[in-house]
């Protein structure tokens, strides 16, 4: 069987991580995406379960307490969470499991998980991520400055990253995603069992 994955995807909030993973995860069926839970309120466009499992702060911090999250921060005032279960369950059966959190998140899941791959995703320019964030509409002008804000500090950490990914379009940075996640794969450490097979094989058989 082929082992599982952990990927994870960071980089600012506007830049297109999002529709980079949901385009990529058409190419492969083995890719899935970890729905995180957070404190923060709905955003019109999105739904419970889809792309938060939407929690009351006192729900989050039980949530921290029974142990059911693999890593949580506070980010902008709300917390964001990435569910223990689902995800090891999933890599167990051997799937490619995208998780889309920022950079502390991102730091402690390789502490855990020291073979995990970290990817960060850049705008062609900081203009164009100020342009993405008020064009979404979503935002309060608090919110888009305390983004850019945040921004900037997560540019700082890039080089913790194994992978950067530039969106000039969704295709170009899905294609280069995918191409990480295939070359990740044919990693010879991550193929010992199909190797030691190789390796045993007795030609008189
Ligand atoms: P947003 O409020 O824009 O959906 O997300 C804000 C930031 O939180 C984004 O950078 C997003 O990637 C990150 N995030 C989402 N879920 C998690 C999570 O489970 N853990 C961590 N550490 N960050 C997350």
């Amino acid at each position: 069987m082929t082992p599982g994955l952990l990927i994870v995807v960071s980089g600012p909030a506007g830049v297109g991580k999002g529709s980079i993973v949901r385009k990529m995860m058409d190419y492969d069926e083995n890719i899935v995406l970890s729905v995180s839970a957070t404190s923060r309120p709905p955003r019109a466009t999105e739904a419970e379960g889809v792309n938060y499992f939407f929690k009351t702060r006192e729900q989050f911090e039980a949530m921290i307490k029974n142990d059911e999250l693999l890593e949580w921060v506070e980010y902008c005032g709300n917390y964001y969470g990435t569910p223990k279960e689902w995800v090891c369950r999933e890599v167990e059966k051997g799937k490619v499991v995208v998780l889309e959190i920022e950079v502390d998140g991102a730091s402690n899941i390789r502490r855990l998980f020291p073979d995990c791959v970290l990817c960060f995703v850049i705008p062609p320019d900081f203009k164009e991520l100020e342009n993405r964030l008020r064009g979404r509409g979503t935002e309060t002008d608090d919110s888009v400055k305390a983004r850019l804000t945040r921004a900037i500090e997560e540019f700082k950490l890039i080089d913790k990253y194994d992978y950067l990914i530039m969106n000039d379009t969704i295709e170009n940075a899905a294609d280069s995603f995918f191409s990480i996640i295939r070359s990740e794969r044919m990693r010879t450490s991550r193929n010992q069992l199909m190797i030691d097979n190789f390796k045993n094989l007795n030609r008189s058989e």
